[in-house]
């Protein structure tokens, strides 16, 4: 974003994927987009899923779906129908529309996989936390390497990484929403425990993008007679650059560091 951004820690990265995540949430339109969000963030109530009238008999159509199609990894909570193995909700309201997602080639491509997974990790004890691992680690290591989380959407990348490590790899989306705030917080907290209560110097700067968005940021550090490394704690796009709205994200970010409230001297 800015060549400054270089000399700093990598939660920059972190903090714009979590900034990117609501725009690209709004630009999820596709009903299976929100589906699978509302099945992963549980405080989302099956958004777009039809009103349950009659659960007894939902229940049993989607127990017997399962069973139907046991060799395709869906799974049931009783709602809504989900799909272990491309982590989406699918439509169950008909039976063809089962039969149409199975059909797909994402599910056959992710079927495929899943079976050549299971072979490799027979030891392993469920593929779901071999998954999530997988997820978080791959999760951290495209951030770390200030790889934007987008380029899973290209084919050849995706093709190379499901090549050579045998896993289903997630969507861009599963990674913003699932992952990236968890490494966000851990980041959050490294920072945090290396502060704890010492005295420190602030720096805020304003500095617009490419897209011409005024972007604040926090750059914080100890202060002490030795070097100490200069940390991004928090950046924010502002509506404005004056003093109100960089007052403001002081106050942001001495929040973030300190959420017990701000330790003066
Ligand atoms: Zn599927």
């Amino acid at each position: 974003m800015m060549p400054k951004s270089e000399r700093i820690v990598k939660t920059l990265n972190v903090q714009e994927e979590f900034r990117n995540f609501s725009c690209a949430a709004q630009q999820l339109n596709a009903s299976q987009s929100t589906h699978r969000f509302s099945f992963v963030n549980h405080t989302i109530k099956t958004v777009n899923m039809p009103k349950v009238r009659h659960s007894v008999n939902l229940k049993s159509k989607l127990t017997s779906y399962i069973s139907e199609f046991k060799e395709d990894g869906l799974s049931t909570d009783n709602k809504i129908l989900f799909c272990n193995l491309c982590q989406c909700a699918v439509s169950s309201t008909q039976k063809f529309l089962v039969q149409q997602h199975i059909t797909t080639s994402k599910h056959q491509a992710n079927k495929q996989l899943n079976s050549k997974q299971r072979q490799l990790f027979l030891t392993q004890p469920t593929t779901s936390n071999v998954r999530s691992e997988f997820n978080i680690d791959l999760c951290r290591s495209l951030i770390s390497a200030d790889i934007p989380l987008y380029k899973l959407k290209n084919k050849v990348f995706r093709e190379f990484l499901e090549k050579y490590t045998q896993h289903t790899i997630p969507d861009e989306s599963t990674l913003r929403k699932t992952y990236a705030p968890s490494i966000y917080d851990e980041t959050i907290q490294k920072i945090r425990d290396e502060i704890k209560d010492s005295s420190i110097w602030v720096s805020i700067d304003e500095t617009p993008d490419k897209e011409g968005r005024l972007v604040g940021n926090v750059v914080i550090g100890l202060l002490s007679e030795q070097y100490s490394e200069r940390i991004l704690l928090h950046c924010d796009v502002l509506e404005k650059c004056n003093n109100k709205t960089i007052v403001k994200l002081f106050n942001e970010a001495m929040g973030i560091l300190w959420p017990k409230g701000i330790m003066k001297r």
